[in-house]
This record gives structure tokens, C-alpha cells and sequence, in this order.
């Protein structure tokens, strides 16, 4: 039955001393309410468990995130859309920047926050394995003061927390030591975005490279959906530490995984699904931690970088923006080969508007600089078209005049892979492919398009 808001009283005091006072005033009486987008579906459902509310949203106690040199203090009401875009997160806590983009959609991200996905302790929360990975600490607040206390066991079973009802929390402490980690986030949901995860991992790890192999040094993974409080996988980790890693240890790891989980059936998956899907992503993670050349490479470092983020660091190998989000939205890529594969494949999927929009975002053959060009694709169109401009001015005549041919006929400029071609060569393809149908047309610009982006992407990865 639909909740009447008459029922209901909220009151906002602006200030963080005020709220404690009152939640000190009779516990457990006022419900605090941030962002709302978990107690609206409650109140909605009629399942909240007051009807007196006290607004802590953007109460400017709770909403900041400072940079201090050993660790990085995020308030409770920081929302998704605050961490997402914090430059120090990004780069150093890369895992929660991207838990906070998949977290619902963008409106969500602009109102939901933190604290109040920690409280409202779903064993499905985004941000949470993240934070058990990177050692996070909360800080409490209260009419009696502060208290700080490791997040790992704060949430003590299905929706229970050590949490008293006249605290909040203040703040998320983040220990900036995880420099020299490989990371790995991945949520498995009916999509990537605005679904909840049927399993999610974030995980972070440190090798040594020697004579015998790989050793790792150092593991901590997370995972979520999995048991009715996210997880810190303690066992699996003990038995990958200092341990070679190799596919006998690939195994272990995986079968330690799915005996230290309790998954449940459930409406968007089955206890049996979750265990093998959260066994595969250990074992992924330590493949990628065995391939990974070194933390800083662009595979490691894209892999893990937030969704928009990604998306831009690729767009300039192609320019078609579908082709750049489903790129993102594919990873993790185990090595070049899985990545210029699944480029192919996205490539060939987009429709027509998608491979003109990337054809879009060349420069003319004979003319390296487009208007509006990133810097990466403009310097790739200057190597890609290397032979062309040594040429003398009357092959550049005949390709200016052959360009605007084929603008003229098909209404876009003219797509060749020009790399290791001169002009003669590029002439002869051009005059060549001007006497082809409409589509016959497309189809082999997006041909070389596709090469093109190939070629790119090579370069792209190695830095
Ligand atoms: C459409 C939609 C999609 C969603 N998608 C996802 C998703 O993909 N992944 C995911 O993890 N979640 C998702 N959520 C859930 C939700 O957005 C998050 O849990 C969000 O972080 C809740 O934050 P909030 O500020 O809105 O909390 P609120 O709804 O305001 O509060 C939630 C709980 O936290 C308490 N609380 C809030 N702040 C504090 C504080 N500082 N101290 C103490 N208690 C506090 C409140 O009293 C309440 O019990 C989705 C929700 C919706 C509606």
C-alpha cells in the first residue's frame, strides 16, 4: 500500500552538530536521510522504518573529500558522481571511481551517496568490496565524539552494522599505499550499468618478478553478492601469497574462492551460478596479474580505469563513440590479441551512423590535421599518411581533386588505410573505388576503418 506523506515529518537543520544532537535525543526515532534514492524506494514500498526523517544531504561536514599525504578522507555524503570525478581517486583508488559509475545511472550518481550505500548494507553494494580491498576505515560521529574503526567487519550480518542509532558516518579514510598494485574491478550483472551485480569483484594485487617466475607478494580481493555481507576472500589470498603463480595455483585459488563464499539463490541468480561466476573471477584476476607487463602499462591501467574514462582514452583509435562504450563495457582484456579481437567484432555490430561518425574524425588524405582532432589521432594521421606527404604537388593536386570526387558522389570524405602506401598508390584505390555503388562503398571504407583502428590500437598499447 502507497505510503501518504502526511504521515511523515522531515526536517533539514543544515548543520552536522544540530543532527547528532537530535539522533542523540531518542536513538533510533529520526532516520537519516542523504541522497534518498535507497529510503524512497523503502517509503514507496511502505517499508521504512520511521516516519521521521533528518536530511544530512549536502551538509558540508559530510560532503568534501580531502587529499592528506597518507591517506584520502572521503565524507559519508560525497556522491557517486563527486567520487567518479576526484582526479586523486581516479588515479590512485581506481576500483571505487569505477564501482561509483556503474552504480545506477547518471541521476543516481548525482544523489546517491556513499555513507548511505554502506548503511543501507546491501550484500550487492558496488562500492563495498572495493572498499574491504583497499583497507578503508570509517570515522563515526556522534554527540560523544568520533570513533574509527576498519571497515572490514563493520557490516556483521544481513543488514546489521556496528553502528549505534544516534551515530552517522562521517567519513570513508582511504591509505594511500596501493601504488604499486595491479588492479582488477569487474561486476557481472544482466548489464554493466543500472543492474545489480549478480557477483562483483574488485581485487588488487603485487608481484615480484624472478628467475623461478611470478610471485606474489600481496592479494587482497573483494567480492560482493556472495554472502549476505560483501566478503574479504582471507583464505583465498593466504594460500596465492608468496606462491608462484601457475595454473596449479589458478586452480587452487579458484576452488578456495567458492568454498569460502555462501552464495543464495535469489530472483537475479542462483547459488550455483554465483560460486562459479566468483571462482572465474579469481582465476581472471590472477591470469591478469600473471600477464600484466607492469602497473603502470596501458592494458593494467585501462582495464581498471572508470567507464568514461576509458572511453575516452580509446575513442581516438576508431572516433565512433558506441564503438569506444562497448569497448569499455567489454573490459577486462586479457592481453592484445583478446582486444583487437573484440575491436572486430564491436566494429562489424555498430550500424551505419556509428562507422560515419569514425570516418567522420580523419583528415582528408593529403591533409594530416582535422578540425577539432585530438592530439593522439592527429599525430596517428600524420604517421598514417607518412608516404603521402612526401609526394610532389601534382600527385597532391590529383588527390585534392579525387577527394572532392568522392565527396561530391558519396557525400564523406574518403577512407583508405594509408599507412606504408604513397600517393600514386592511394590514387589509383581512390579512382578505383569511386566507380563503387553506395554500399559496396561503405562496406570498404569500413573495411579500412577497421584496419585503421587495428593499427591504432597497437599503438595506443604501447604507450
Ligand atoms: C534506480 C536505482 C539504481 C541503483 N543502482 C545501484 C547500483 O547499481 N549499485 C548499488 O550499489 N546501489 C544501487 N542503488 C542503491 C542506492 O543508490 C545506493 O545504495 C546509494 O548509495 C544510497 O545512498 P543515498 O544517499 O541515496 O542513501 P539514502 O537512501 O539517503 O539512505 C540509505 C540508508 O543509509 C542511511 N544513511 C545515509 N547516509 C548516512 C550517514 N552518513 N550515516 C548513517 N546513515 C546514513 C539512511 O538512514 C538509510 O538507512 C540504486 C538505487 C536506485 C534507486
Amino acid at each position: 500500500m502507497r505510503s501518504d506523506p502526511r504521515e511523515y515529518e522531515l526536517v533539514a537543520p543544515g548543520n552536522l552538530r544540530t543532527v547528532v544532537e537530535l539522533l542523540a535525543r531518542s536513538p533510533g526515532e529520526w532516520l537519516p536521510i542523504a541522497g534518498g534514492t535507497d529510503i524512497m524506494v523503502q517509503y514507496a514500498a511502505g517499508k521504512l522504518p520511521s516516519r521521521k526523517l533528518v536530511s544530512v544531504w549536502n551538509l558540508p561536514e559530510l560532503r568534501s573529500i580531502e587529499v592528506l599525504p597518507e591517506e584520502i578522507r572521503v565524507g559519508a555524503g560525497s556522491t557517486y558522481t563527486d567520487i567518479r570525478e576526484h582526479e586523486v581517486i581516479a588515479r590512485e583508488f581506481s576500483m571505487l571511481a569505477r564501482a561509483a559509475s556503474w552504480t545506477g545511472g547518471i541521476a543516481n550518481q548525482n544523489r546517491g551517496t556513499i555513507g548511505g550505500n554502506i548503511v543501507n548494507a546491501s550484500p550487492a553494494a558496488d562500492s563495498l568490496p572495493a572498499l574491504l580491498a583497499y583497507d578503508a576505515e570509517l570515522i563515526l560521529v556522534s554527540v560523544r565524539g568520533e570513533r574509527r574503526l576498519p571497515y572490514a567487519g563493520f557490516h556483521t550480518g544481513y543488514k546489521k552494522m556496528r553502528l549505534i542509532p544516534d551515530e552517522l558516518i562521517q567519513t570513508i579514510c582511504l591509505p594511500r599505499r596501493f601504488s604499486g598494485y595491479f588492479f582488477h574491478a569487474r561486476k557481472v550483472g544482466s548489464r554493466n550499468a543500472q543492474a545489480i551485480s549478480k557477483v562483483c569483484i574488485a581485487a588488487l594485487g603485487r608481484v615480484a618478478v624472478t628467475a623461478a617466475g611470478k610471485t606474489i607478494e600481496d592479494t587482497r580481493i573483494g567480492v560482493g553478492s556472495v554472502a549476505p555481507v560483501p566478503l574479504r576472500l582471507r583464505e583465498t589470498e593466504r594460500i596465492v601469497n608468496g606462491k608462484i603463480i601457475d595454473e596449479s595455483l589458478i586452480r587452487l585459488a579458484r576452488n578456495t574462492a567458492i568454498a569460502e563464499i555462501k552464495p543464495i539463490d535469489d530472483i537475479r541468480s542462483t547459488a550455483k551460478y554465483r560460486a562459479a561466476v566468483a571462482g572465474n573471477l579469481v582465476a581472471e584476476f590472477l591470469n591478469l596479474l600473471a600477464d600484466t607487463k607492469g602497473m603502470n602499462s596501458v592494458p593494467a591501467r585501462w582495464n581498471n580505469a572508470p567507464d568514461d574514462t576509458a572511453e575516452a582514452q580509446i575513442l581516438p583509435c576508431c572516433g565512433s563513440k558506441r564503438w569506444a562504450h562497448e569497448m569499455a563495457a567489454r573490459r577486462p582484456f586479457k592481453d592484445e590479441a583478446a582486444l583487437t579481437a573484440a575491436s572486430d567484432e564491436t566494429w562489424r555490430n555498430l550500424n551505419e551512423a556509428d562507422w560515419i561518425e569514425a570516418f567522420s574524425n580523419h583528415p582528408r588524405i593529403g591533409e594530416s590535421k582535422r578540425q577539432g582532432g585530438t592530439q593522439s589521432s592527429d599525430a596517428w594521421s600524420r604517421q598514417e599518411q607518412e608516404k603521402v606527404t612526401e609526394t610532389g604537388n601534382a600527385a597532391k593536386i590529383a588527390l585534392a581533386e579525387g577527394n572532392r570526387a568522392y565527396e561530391e558522389k558519396f557525400g564523406r570524405i574518403f577512407i583508405v588505410c594509408a599507412s606504408g602506401k604513397s600517393a600514386p598508390e592511394i590514387l589509383e584505390i581512390l579512382n578505383r573505388r569511386l566507380r563503387n555503388d553506395a554500399t559496396t562503398e561503405l562496406h570498404e571504407a569500413a573495411e579500412q576503418q577497421r584496419q585503421i583502428t587495428q593499427l591504432r590500437l597497437k599503438k595506443w598499447l604501447q604507450g
